[in-house]
């Protein structure tokens, strides 16, 4: 390509065929409003329904600015946008979710700070419109995330930032297998800033994340930036230890002056249990990053790309 464009904006698309025909509509004048050259990077992360033939369209119409890159299964939101941003043309590069909760009005005002000079615009959702249990469960993971990871970002979940080209190739070359694209931007983040967008609730199709998934995504954010859990279960075993050893002593001066005892079994068994379902997490701990080794150490492709649909194809 001879001229790159300045600005590239990256959508992952999951079955979003209800919202794609809206995000068309709203996002096209927004970015032919800035008057400054864009590109925009649809994603086809193994869609099953029509997305992807509507993006096949969409590309069509759009030939000079709109790229469509089909992936070859769903290898779920953050591999889409790696695989986006691997493929990235512009300075910089702003991600958005396909089903509006962000709207796209707020891009000029991402690019505003980048034209300060911020290399990764963070966003915080106001009033965020999502079920309470959503609401209540991602504020609980954005504390013990910053806790566990020492970084600091207000609201994790909320995928539409800015990032500069240098940071994005920086999260390319990192090649983890499991990650989390926010968390790993503000890490490499020099000038980070963070701003307030609005959020608006899904209006077509529903959330492509189902409880399991949410929770596996979330073992994802805290394994991948922090051994923090590694260490505190040792930290609560070393407790343990200690707590069960005073028990210990205690018992054997009780059997000295008051003589041996036989009751209390429930007690026993109560605090067996508790101690096995410790051991069971421990373990599970454990396994979360032998898991992520092993993931890492196949050194399969992270994403594979079937095709990429641009200008050239249509000549
Ligand atoms: N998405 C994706 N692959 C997936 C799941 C989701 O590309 O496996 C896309 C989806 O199409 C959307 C974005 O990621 O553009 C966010 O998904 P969703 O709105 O379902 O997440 P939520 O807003 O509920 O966190
Ligand atoms: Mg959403």
């Amino acid at each position: 390509m001879a001229d790159s464009p300045e600005i590239s904006i990256v959508i992952p698309v999951y079955n979003e065929e209800e919202s794609l025909p809206q995000l068309f509509k709203e996002l096209y004048p927004v970015m032919e409003n800035l008057n400054r050259s864009f590109e925009i990077i649809f994603i086809n992360d193994g869609s099953r329904d029509k997305s992807f033939s509507m993006l096949y369209d969409f590309q069509k119409k759009h030939n000079k600015t709109v790229r469509v890159i089909d992936l070859n299964g769903n290898f779920g939101q953050h591999m889409a946008i790696t695989s986006g941003f691997a493929n990235v043309r512009g300075q910089y590069v702003i991600t958005l979710d396909a089903d509006l909760q962000n709207p796209p009005e707020e891009i000029p005002r991402i690019i505003a700070k980048m034209d300060e000079g911020y290399d990764v615009i963070g966003t915080c959702r106001q009033n965020r419109h999502d079920p309470l249990f959503r609401k209540v469960a991602s504020r609980l993971v954005n504390k013990a995330t910053n806790r566990i990871s020492g970084l600091h970002i207000s609201d994790y979940g909320c995928m539409l930032r800015g990032y500069s080209r240098r940071i994005v190739d920086i999260i390319v070359q990192s090649r983890e297998s499991t990650t989390f694209i926010p968390a790993l931007g503000q890490k490499f983040a020099v000038n980070p800033i963070e701003i307030p967008v609005s959020h608006r609730e899904r209006e077509f199709g529903e959330s492509k994340y189902s409880f399991f998934r949410l929770l596996r995504l979330n073992f994802d954010l805290m394994t991948s930036f922090s051994i923090a859990p590694l260490q505190m279960v040792t930290m609560s075993g070393m407790v343990i230890s200690l707590l069960s050893f005073i028990f210990f002593l205690y018992m054997m001066v009780r059997r000295i002056i008051v003589g041996s005892e036989a009751a209390g079994v429930f007690t026993l068994m109560a605090l067996n249990f508790f101690l096995f379902g410790i051991t069971i997490m421990a373990l599970g701990v454990i396994g979360e990053y032998t898991g992520r080794i092993y993931k890492q150490i196949q050194q399969r492709p992270h994403y594979i790309i079937r095709h990429i649909y641009e200008e050239k194809d249509n000549e």
